[in-house]
């Protein structure tokens, strides 16, 4: 087996997807073109992007003693919970994936049975508060997703906020805004057994 191949058995990683791991991970060597920035001069294929790192800024080592340190440090993080902890936010990565269209849908199809949108002029009529209570339910968990995802918040017209940068972090937030979600279509196909 070769000592690129152990790496990637060690990493957790197919050979192919070995030289991103080491990048993201920032276990490889700093690109000695951009010195790790990952940027380098305009030019109008890849923009600034430099092209020896494609802008990841760390490279996999290109000789014997370096291939021997990465394998050393990659043991290290294999063992100290590096590993684990970056794969977990892979996963999480993973599963938010369409996050906000997974929640509009869920409210488009929550407002099919609860008809707000056919009330939203009347909305302040007492005999609509719980179509709006509901509806606010939803406009609520899209608005958390936005803001967690984007740093966008739809109550705060658009003013950019901070987005929520761990990926494990953003996935319970779309987890809880879709139950909350999922609550309410619940509740309202129930009503309709009745
Ligand atoms: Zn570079």
């Amino acid at each position: 087996m070769s000592i690129e191949h152990e790496i990637a058995s060690i990493l957790k990683i197919t050979p192919e997807g070995l030289k991103t791991r080491v990048a993201r991970m920032r276990l490889g060597e700093t690109c000695p073109r951009c010195a790790g920035s990952g940027r380098y001069s305009f030019n109008r294929v890849d923009g600034d992007r430099c092209f020896q790192c494609r802008g990841a800024g760390n490279i996999l080592p290109r000789n014997a003693a370096g291939l021997e340190a990465l394998k050393a440090r990659a043991l290290v993080v294999a063992q100290d919970g590096t590993l684990e902890a970056y794969r977990a936010g892979v996963a999480a990565e993973k599963a938010c994936k369409d996050a906000k269209k997974r929640v509009l849908d869920a409210w488009h199809a929550v407002d099919a049975l609860n008809g707000y949108d056919k009330i939203w002029r009347d909305a302040n009529k007492p005999e609509h508060a719980e179509i709006v209570r509901r509806n606010k339910i939803c406009v609520d968990a899209a608005d958390r997703v936005d803001l967690a995802f984007t740093g966008q918040s739809m109550r705060t017209s658009y003013r950019k906020e901070s987005m929520v940068e761990c990926p494990i972090a953003r996935l319970a937030i779309l987890e809880s805004a879709l139950a909350d979600i999922a609550a309410v279509k619940e509740s309202l196909q129930t009503g309709e057994r009745k």
